[in-house]
């Protein structure tokens, strides 16, 4: 019998975990598994199946399993088999979605918690927000007499292996059902309750947890399911108050949810560039009043006309006092004499609608969790899938839910260096990060002879980010005594003197603000060195950090090539990554990528809903990202396109042939009068022959009447406008880092004039799990120079994935997701 595989989702929603369950569904069935779901989180399970109603046990009730090889289909079966059926689900083309769990009775789903589902149950799944199969709190579960019910029905519906995504209760939770297991088998058997076979078949559990949180509280991941959509929401709501603060110079306190985590709070606060935050894992030093107020009042001075306060519904004072918005407001009023409004955002954080990088992490865990499922054995721990920098891990989730508690506990205790530690490095350097930033204080000024000069200057095409990155190094300068300057429309700019020092008020907005503020263009060092090493010198430049993509990486390249030649190129030189194609070799990101994602799958969602109004409809969706695939193959895992078409892949006349075989079958499958849009990626240089509009006219001559086709190019739309959060973040994170390294070098450059060597003309990567400076010449061996792209990526993969999930291909004997 074919393994039964279930999927819950339980405690507070947040979005993703749609995507998580379609994901897990997926994947259990490409792994030849039955995908199960539980409705209303352990409630359903403790309710189970109305009597008499109990799933059979029998798999030849349900559609036959398929053997792995033989799906997707062949085009050979006619539909209105078993084949159909299988495709089509228990309940068919998202009709769990459409009709909603709320009408559950007109399903026949009344009384019904644990469901089969089949794959188009859970199709168009992924951009919706909450969790469609519901959630609840339950009491019942909190007593063995109720787990002992939750067991009696998982068993009498077959299932043994179970994917929980929710907070740290729901996976306490978790762990209680597993290890009591035993226990509550032997219970239910004694009782006569499942018979000796069924005890014998399910003596061991099988769960693995996903993390679905807002919060991102949870300790040893560094991302949950649904905290970068909360902190989108935070960001748009900020911003929005941002125009009206500044309009009539008031102060806003907002305040952000977070019990016992400050994640929302700090990284909206980074975010937005908000004057102070509070946080429950670092109450302010000493009197809060006194300190907040002595920052905000200095940033007035500095010329501010707006004040933006971001709280934590969690935070604290050092001696425990709950610190509140109104309180802060008080003290606003009392001291600084400033107008002042609370905003609480409450539940539109929650989210609606999943950003890019949420669907992209609960698909990317939820197919972890069905691999970790498949491979865990009864001596295995249980496990919670995690994600550290770039890298899906697996956790153990009692590990997991432990630490996660004891921050807490060390809260209560008043042990804040010792909460802090148990948080990821990016929290910590978040926190050193918002006070560079935000503070301005004497304090922290260099000796003066170790005080540099530092170029900035951006390079290539502009990618969200790059002006919150420029703010971040501005900043960081005068905080530290270093001074800026600014070098405006990148080498040309250089060349003609367009080289400016400037000051903390003049970046304060940039942050927000998409494109390139210091203008940029793709002209390169080597348009004359002579002239860029001149002015470099006659401009004190003593480091540089360059922004942009391809460009910045080369431009990096070509000074440390030169530095034989030229003394001034003998200054440190970073680069960060930006650019939306997210090309830049070894790095696994760029600025500015995670601002055009979400472009993409906002633009996605809205082709795919006019598709599906239509019925029948095949968009094809052009994307930028110039030689190489990410944005393509990210933006369909993301948006659920069913193929997708890169650069680095290329496009076959017989793979064609057969996408549009597969296309043709699936329309076949799909029920009359019900059938939704599909969506096509194609990278604008994946073949030169197969262009958009050529696929798009093949589509609609194959397609017959059984499905049109039409096209729509995305251009530079995908540059975002308005950047991420998460782009907004990261640009400060590794601007400071970037700020270290060059300072660092400058200084010991003063002592020792040769000491300059490749690792001193670097670009930041992150990688895996690390984040770190790779040298230019390092980086050029890695770089397939001629398509302007790394020679590979750690996404490569991910196109057979996308194409997995949309089902267009299937997974080969002994294949793992
Ligand atoms: P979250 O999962 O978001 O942290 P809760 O803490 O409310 O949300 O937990 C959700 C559900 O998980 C609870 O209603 C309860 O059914 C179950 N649960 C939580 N803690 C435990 C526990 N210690 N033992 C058993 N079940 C628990």
């Amino acid at each position: 019998m074919a393994p039964r595989i279930a999927v819950m989702t339980s405690g507070g929603d947040s979005a993703g975990m749609n995507a998580a369950v379609r994901a897990v569904a997926k994947s259990a069935i490409l792994r030849g598994c039955q995908a199960w779901v539980v409705r209303e989180g352990w409630e359903g399970l403790v309710r189970g199946n109305a009597e008499g109603e109990e799933e059979s046990t029998d798999g030849d009730a349900t559609p036959p399993h398929p053997e792995p090889e033989t799906l997707p289909p062949s085009v050979a079966q006619p539909p209105g088999t078993s084949e159909a059926r299988r495709w089509r689900g228990t309940y068919g083309q998202g009709e769990l979605l459409r009709e909603g769990v709320g009408e559950a009775e007109e399903l026949g789903l009344k009384g019904k918690y644990i469901l089969r589902v089949g794959w188009d149950d859970v199709r168009g799944w992924m951009d919706q927000g909450g969790t469609l199969i519901g959630t609840a709190r339950c009491a019942a579960f909190r007593e063995v007499a109720g787990r002992q019910r939750a067991a009696r029905n998982l068993i009498s519906c077959g299932i043994d292996a179970l994917v929980v995504c929710g907070g740290d209760g729901s996976l306490t939770g978790a762990d209680r059902l597993r290890a009591e297991w035993p226990e509550l088998v032997a219970a239910l058997l004694e009782r006569g309750e499942i018979s000796a076979e069924q005890a014998q078949r399910h003596r061991h559990l099988k769960i693995v947890g996903l993390v679905g949180s807002i919060d991102n509280d949870m300790a040893t991941t560094d991302m949950t399911i649904g905290a970068a959509t909360a902190l989108a929401r935070i960001c748009e709501a900020v911003d929005s108050i941002s125009s009206t603060a500044a309009s009539h110079s008031r102060a806003f306190v907002v305040e952000v949810m977070g019990r016992h985590c400050g994640w929302l709070a700090l990284m909206a606060g980074i975010a937005t560039g908000a004057d102070y935050v509070f946080l429950p894992e670092r109450p302010p030093p000493g009197d809060w009043r006194a300190d907040m107020c002595g920052v905000l009042a200095r940033h007035r001075e500095m010329g501010k006309r707006k004040t933006i306060v971001i709280v934590a519904e969690g935070a604290l004072a050092r001696d425990l006092t709950p610190i509140s918005p109104d309180d802060i407001k008080a003290v606003l009023a009392e001291r600084l004499g400033l107008d002042t409004r609370v905003t609480t955002l409450g539940h539109t954080q929650r989210g609606g609608k999943p950003v890019a990088a949420d669907r992209v992490l609960a698909t990317l865990q939820g197919v972890e969790a069905v691999e970790a499922l498949l491979e865990a054995t009864p001596e295995t721990p249980s496990y919670v899938i995690g994600i550290r920098e770039n890298k899906i891990t697996r956790i153990e989730l009692m590990h997991a839910v432990q630490q996660t508690q004891l921050v807490a506990q060390r809260i209560e205790k008043q042990d804040f260096d010792g909460a802090l530690a148990l948080r990821d490095s990016e929290f910590a350097e978040g926190l050193r990060a918002f006070d560079v930033i935000s503070k301005i204080d004497e304090r922290e000024l260099v000796p003066q002879e170790q005080r540099i000069k530092m170029g900035i200057i951006h390079l290539g095409a502009p990618a969200g980010g790059m002006n919150a990155a420029t703010r971040t190094a501005v900043r960081y300068c005068l905080a530290h005594g270093h001074t800026p300057v600014v070098i405006h429309n990148g080498i040309p700019g250089l060349l003609a003197d367009s080289v400016a020092e400037i000051n903390w008020l003049r970046v304060d907005n940039w942050t927000t603000r998409g494109g390139s503020e210091l203008g940029t263009n793709r002209v390169l060092p080597d348009s004359d060195f002579g002239a860029v090493a001149a002015k470099l010198q006659q401009h004190k430049i003593e480091g540089l950090l360059v922004i942009g993509g391809f460009e910045a990486f080369l431009a990096v390249k070509q000074l440390n090539e030169q530095r034989a030649n030229y003394p001034a190129f003998r200054m440190p030189i970073a680069a960060i990554p930006a650019t939306i194609s997210n090309n830049v070799p070894v790095s696994e990101f760029s600025l500015g990528s995670d601002t055009s994602l979400n472009a993409l799958v906002d633009a996605c969602d809205a082709i795919k809903q006019s598709a599906s109004a239509s019925r029948n409809r095949t968009f094809v969706v052009e994307t930028q990202g110039g030689r190489c695939g990410y944005v393509a193959v990210m933006g369909a895992l993301a948006a659920g396109a069913v193929l997708v078409y890169t650069p680095e892949h290329g496009i076959g006349l017989q793979e064609l042939g057969e996408d549009v075989a597969w296309l043709r079958r699936r329309f076949e499958l799909d029920t009359k009068g019900k059938s939704e849009g599909r969506l096509v990626i194609r990278n604008e240089r994946a073949s030169d022959v197969y262009t958009t509009e050529v696929i798009t006219k093949i589509l609609k001559e194959e397609g017959q009447d059984l499905f049109d086709s039409r096209s729509a190019s995305l251009g530079h739309t995908l540059q975002g406008g308005t950047p991420s959060p998460l782009d907004r973040a990261r640009a400060t994170r590794l601007a400071i880092k970037c700020c270290e390294f060059l300072t660092q070098h400058a200084l010991a450059l003063r002592k020792d004039s040769t000491a300059y060597g490749d690792a001193t003309a670097a670009i930041i990567a992150i990688r895996g799990s690390d984040v770190e400076f790779v040298g230019a010449k390092d980086m050029a061996a890695q770089a397939d120079m001629k398509n302007r792209r790394g020679k590979t990526a750690w996404w490569h993969g991910l196109k057979r994935l996308a194409e997995l999930m949309g089902g267009r291909t299937a997974l080969k004997v002994g294949e793992k997701l």
